[in-house]
């Protein structure tokens, strides 16, 4: 099977030590000793004296040497873990893509499937397993397994579900790939942000929540419909929790630079005559709205992903709406993970941008912060 052989040469990697440990874009040649590049290492070679159409179709011209590995990794291959991959896939962001789920008979087939569109992409070594080494040396990992939100749940109620998950789940990710950046993809992101960076012991930049990313896209979505202008040109933030309690800086909408609260001082508000506070509630219903339709989201939350991988892996630094712990900011003093407008690169979150909010919506993030530590400090790790 093709899935087989992706796995045996992503497992067969050793490290430059020597360790039995991977090494990114090694792979151990079938004959012994000698290593080579795992790159353009299709098929396991027989023998040397048996006549093959490979031995017979190529003479080795140079030796390769190491090559430098973009892997990522995507833990759940449901749809929402499908939808990164097809996004990561369709970017030509990374040259290896390793995918993890519990569910075999769903993760071979949905890798088989991928692999079969090898022609129609630039497709890098896809391989995947339930066993955790096939990630090894990963340069991020997205975490998407875990319970899905049903009909009507709150993000919050399938906390402890997920809680569970991540426990074995984050170690071996960290045993394999101990210097990786994660994307935390999973519900509720916020809280479960918390408990990848607490299991882990990673660095706080080096766990970032998808946290309002997705948010912030339908926001700019949904005032591009009502001015008729497509939605890239759209700039405006929502911050905070993921979900129920996130806050629409409407002190920050702008267009080409003219901020529409300058054309609309009550936008947002109870008192504004035009009511685009709505567009806000619409960022709020939509996920529960699709969800009742098809039974789950996953197209845009798969592109938004996508989005941060390319700020990762290509060192962009440009600023999302990231989940990420914002002790000392705000008012708040506990260790809660929210979404701030952050630098994103290879090393991660950077820099956060000290982005003035309003009374109000400082508040709304502080009551947020507050809701989520209430259940934070409950859980037990
Ligand atoms: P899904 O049920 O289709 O897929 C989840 C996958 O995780 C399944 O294939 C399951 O087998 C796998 N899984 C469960 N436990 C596992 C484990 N211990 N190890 C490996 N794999 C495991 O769900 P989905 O629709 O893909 O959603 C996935 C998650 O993403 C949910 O928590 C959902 O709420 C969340 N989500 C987040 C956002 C966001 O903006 N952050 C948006 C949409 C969905």
């Amino acid at each position: 099977m093709s899935w087989a052989v992706a796995v045996l040469r992503a497992s067969r990697r050793v490290s430059s030590a020597g360790a039995n440990f991977p090494c990114p874009g090694m792979a151990v040649s079938p004959h012994g000793a000698a290593r080579v590049p795992l790159r353009g290492t299709w098929l396991c070679t027989p023998a040397a004296n048996i006549a093959t159409v490979k031995g017979e179709l190529l003479k080795s011209f140079a030796a390769e040497g190491p090559v430098r590995n973009n892997k990522v990794s995507i833990i759940g291959t449901g749809s929402v873990g499908m939808a990164c991959a097809i996004s990561i896939l369709l970017k030509g962001l990374s040259d290896e893509l390793a995918l993890v789920d519990l569910d075999e008979g769903r993760m071979k087939g949905e890798t088989m499937d991928l692999q079969h569109g090898s022609p129609f992409v630039k497709m890098p070594t896809i391989a995947c397993s339930k066993d955790y080494s096939v990630t090894a040396c990963s340069n991020l990992v997205i975490i998407t397994a875990g319970a899905r939100q049903e009909k009507g749940e709150t993000r919050l109620n399938l906390v402890q579900r997920n809680v569970a998950i991540f426990k074995s789940m984050i170690s071996s990710i960290i045993q394999y790939s101990p210097h990786c950046k994660m994307i935390i993809v999973s519900n509720p992101v916020d809280i479960l942000t918390y408990v990848a960076w607490k299991l882990s012991t990673f660095p706080k930049n080096r766990v970032i929540g998808s946290g309002c990313n997705l948010d912030t896209a339908r926001f700019r979505f949904l005032i591009g419909q009502k001015l008729g202008i497509h939605s890239e040109s759209c700039h405006g933030w929502v911050l905070g929790e993921h979900g129920d309690s996130s806050v629409p800086v409407w002190s920050g909408v702008n267009i080409a630079g003219v901020p529409l609260k300058n054309l609309n001082a009550a936008i947002g508000t109870d008192k504004d005559p035009e009511q685009w506070g709505n567009v806000h509630k619409d960022v709020i219903a939509s996920a529960y709205e699709i969800i009742k339709m098809k039974g789950y989201t996953n197209w845009a939350i798969g592109l938004s992903v996508a989005d941060l991988t390319e700020s990762i892996l290509k060192n962009l630094r440009r600023t999302h709406p990231v989940s990420t712990i914002i002790k000392g900011l705000y008012g708040v003093n506990e260790e809660v993970f929210l979404s701030v407008p952050c630098i994103l690169g290879e090393n991660g979150i950077t820099h956060i941008i000290k982005i003035k909010l309003t009374h109000e919506e400082e508040a709304r993030l502080t009551k947020s912060a507050k809701t989520l530590w209430e259940i934070q400090k409950e859980l037990k790790l």
